[in-house]
């Protein structure tokens, strides 16, 4: 049924903020960062089985500056959280991003010095998925949360509240530590 059908001869009225919401949350870009067996169901996802196109946030860029939500998928290592970080800072804002999967939000069974103990120690998480491995109807849940978001949230506020993020500099402290071989593991 087509928008004309369904106002026949009548009118809508909105705000324009209200049609940007709407526009947004009808048009995520992913940005896809999977590093381990959670991006296999990740891409399990974007298949003709499960459709993420019904949802409008199939359009998966590889350049973080064509996206709005990362989607972190599998382990982080310290070495490769620079790579993240980077990523996120060139995602032009607003952006959203999820965590998923148990290594991408506390480090999963890999309690070791090498491994990231949650992503959002480093970047912004919007919205945690658990489970090993999450299935691919628990990462449209968590699109549809991210929708929600979209729709409810003062989108300059924001941005404001995530200038500056705080966890940037945690990263060269743990860097710091590590190169004077002070191995603890990542908290
Ligand atoms: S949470 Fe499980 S499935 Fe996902 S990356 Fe970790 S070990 Fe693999």
């Amino acid at each position: 049924m087509g928008l004309e059908d369904f106002l026949g001869d009548g009118f809508l009225s909105t705000r324009i903020k209200d049609l940007l919401a709407w526009g947004r949350r009808n048009s995520l870009w992913p940005m896809p960062f999977g590093t381990a067996c959670c991006a296999i169901e990740m891409m399990s996802t974007l298949s003709s089985r499960y459709d993420m196109s019904r949802f409008g946030a199939e359009v998966v860029r590889f350049s973080p500056r064509q996206s709005d939500l990362l989607i972190v998928g599998g382990r982080v290592t310290l070495k490769m959280m620079p790579v993240l970080q980077r990523i996120w800072l060139q995602m032009p804002e607003p952006k959203w991003s999820i965590s998923m999967g148990a290594c991408a939000s506390c480090g999963g069974v890999f309690d070791t010095y090498t491994m990231i103990q949650g992503v959002d120690q480093f970047i912004p998480v919007d919205v945690y998925i658990p489970g090993c491995p999450p299935r691919p109807e628990n990462l449209i849940d968590a699109v549809r949360l991210i929708q929600d978001k979209v729709s409810g949230v003062d989108i300059q506020r924001l941005i404001d509240e995530r200038t500056g993020i705080p966890q940037l500099p945690r990263l060269e402290e743990m860097q710091a530590r590590r190169a004077r071989g002070a191995f603890e593991v990542p908290r």
